[in-house]
């Protein structure tokens, strides 16, 4: 049944993958986090038993040297001590009872339905986020080969749109923005440029991560001179790095109308109804990738927002 050779980017194909990848990504939403935090702990440890940096910067004594050296040591037998975890492994488990997800547990998005969001074993909730994430990511990865078409830029589009999911969610939970995540949207967005996989050109995507990054640093550095604390993280700098060179410097006024937009109106929102503190920091990562996420699809149409695009 002669099968097209580019079936495989339509959106169908491409919407199922996403479902199936957004399965993955609730695993990096959840355990990304703390591997890192893992790292940033034994690190932290070994920084402890380093006596002679201790001297320079707190010029101790050496019986408090040895002292944090001990806690060091009591610190990193605890972090080696935890039990293994990585992106692969273990299989996944109910967070309530330990029960082992079977394999039709665990489809994407049918799994969830098919359990009515209970665990099977101890009938404790699951959270409504994993569908979520799945179905949103196959709605994305759809959407992007409906757009590009059957193309190299539809499957760019899908990889970038993973790191986004990914970005935003676990800032949304952490307020950590990963390296991890972030410079390969960056990488993601020259290299396509250079292969001529995206209609962006390379200076373009080059200047793209440049001013992506230095303006939000500027503002970030800005509004520590007024405010006297830091309003936004590096990671932020970063992703917006990463659209730039995803979308071209041309789509980031845009980005940043719509992100700073929606996230005031949501941060008072939040400040006003809820309570939440003036001085707690509210993520920007997930309205950043939010905002990116519109320009990729609404691009020439979102450049009417900005006089003078
Ligand atoms: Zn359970």
């Amino acid at each position: 049944m002669g099968l097209a050779p580019d079936w495989w980017l339509s959106p169908w194909v491409l919407g199922v993958l996403g479902l199936a990848i957004g399965s993955f990504l609730n695993v990096v939403i959840h355990r990304l986090p703390q591997l890192l935090e893992r790292e940033w702990l034994a690190d932290a440890a070994a920084y402890l038993q380093d006596g002679e940096a201790i001297g320079r910067v707190l010029g101790s004594s050496e019986p408090r040297r040895a002292e944090l050296a001990r806690q060091g040591e009591a610190l990193a037998s605890e972090v080696a001590a935890l039990p293994a975890l990585s992106l692969a492994r273990p299989r996944s488990r109910c967070p309530h009872c330990g029960h082992q997800l079977a394999w039709h547990e665990n489809l994407p998005l049918l799994g969830w339905l098919r359990l009515g969001g209970r665990c099977s074993a101890c009938q404790a909730r699951i959270s409504v986020r994993y569908p979520v994430v799945e179905a949103l990511t196959g709605a994305l990865f759809a959407a992007a080969a409906w757009q590009a078409g059957p193309s190299a830029a539809a499957a760019v589009y899908c990889a970038a749109l993973a790191l986004l999911v990914a970005a935003a969610f676990i800032d949304l939970d952490t307020t950590l923005l990963p390296d991890d995540l972030t410079l390969p949207l960056i990488g993601l967005g020259l290299v396509a440029a250079w292969l001529r996989w995206t209609p962006v050109s390379l200076p373009d995507a080059a200047l793209g991560a440049f001013f992506g990054y230095f303006s939000l640093w500027a503002v970030a550095f800005a509004y520590r001179l007024v405010r006297g604390v830091q309003g936004m993280a590096e990671g932020d700098f970063k992703l917006l790095a990463g659209l730039g060179a995803l979308l071209g410097w041309q789509a980031l006024p845009a980005i940043i109308l719509l992100s700073s937009a929606v996230g005031a109106v949501v941060g008072i929102f939040m400040i006003v109804a809820r309570g939440h503190g003036r001085n707690v920091p509210i993520p920007f990562g997930p309205y950043l990738a939010g905002g990116g996420v519109a320009a990729l699809f609404f691009g020439t149409r979102l450049g009417g927002l900005w006089p003078g695009f």
